[in-house]
């Protein structure tokens, strides 16, 4: 492991990440949501911040960026989105480049559906995917702004990286999702994940980071070809599920 993550909640059900190249000491947070807890988390590892990796322009995840910025004197990398809230990128990326902080790699995919021009950070060495507001632990997110046939395909480009691969979602949105997927899915591997996720959450307990592997066996939406066997094109058994649950009252 060459890569150390640092996860803690803010403002109501987000995560922060901080990460650290082990290597080099080079260090970044994932997204900012919340400017004054990034920063008294960075001060409390003694970790000097180099850049800020936004996966999308939305304020819970692009909102601190000038306070940070103007803090640490760090690098901004984005979506070209980003500048929606008032201040382009340093950095723009998208789909196929390639950042590296320090000696760890990231490959941005674009997985727009959530909104246009959502990225994904993915270290493969590492097998750890920084997937925003994309895909959550037996959810994924809301289609603002793309179509399910965009959404769908994002997905997939999540479900083909290896099983093993921890997949640290910006929200704490598990429980609720947990019931919607009950309401769509009576597979026992569901339901055991279900139990053992109301009794984590009982106790205060963290349910990010999920996997691919573990999502692909029982998120509902990544399942939804299987849930919806009346309707043939699998982005649209994926836009059913999806509109479902916009629809759901739990
Ligand atoms: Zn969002
Ligand atoms: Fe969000």
């Amino acid at each position: 492991m060459t890569l150390t993550v640092h996860q803690f909640p803010c403002l109501s059900d987000n995560y922060g990440f901080l990460i650290r190249d082990d290597a080099t000491g080079q260090a970044a947070c994932i997204d900012t949501p919340d400017a004054a807890a990034i920063l008294r988390e960075l001060k409390t590892l003694g970790w000097t911040l180099t850049h800020i990796l936004n996966t999308h322009w939305h304020p819970d995840h692009a909102g601190g960026n000038a306070e940070i910025k103007a803090a640490t004197g760090c690098q901004v990398v984005g979506p070209a989105e980003v500048e929606r809230l008032g201040t382009a990128p340093d950095r723009v990326v998208d789909d196929g480049d390639v950042v590296m902080l320090g000696e760890t790699r990231f490959e941005v995919i674009n997985t727009g559906g959530h909104t246009l021009g959502h990225i994904t950070f993915h270290d493969a060495a590492d097998q750890i995917a920084f997937v925003g507001d994309t895909l959550f632990a037996l959810g994924c997110g809301r289609l603002f702004e793309g179509t399910p046939q965009q959404m769908w395909a994002s997905l997939a480009k999540l479900t083909a990286l290896p099983d093993a691969t921890a997949v640290y979602c910006a929200h704490e949105y598990t429980a609720s999702n947990a019931r919607f997927a009950l309401s769509v899915d009576a597979d026992p591997a569901l339901k055991r994940r279900a139990d053992a996720i109301f009794a984590a959450r009982e106790k205060g307990e963290w349910t990010v980071p999920t996997s691919i592997g573990l999502e692909k066996a029982t998120n509902p939406f990544l399942r939804a070809p299987l849930l919806r066997p009346d309707i043939a094109d699998p982005a649209e058994a994926f836009g059913a599920v999806r509109a479902a649950k916009d629809s759901f009252k739990g």
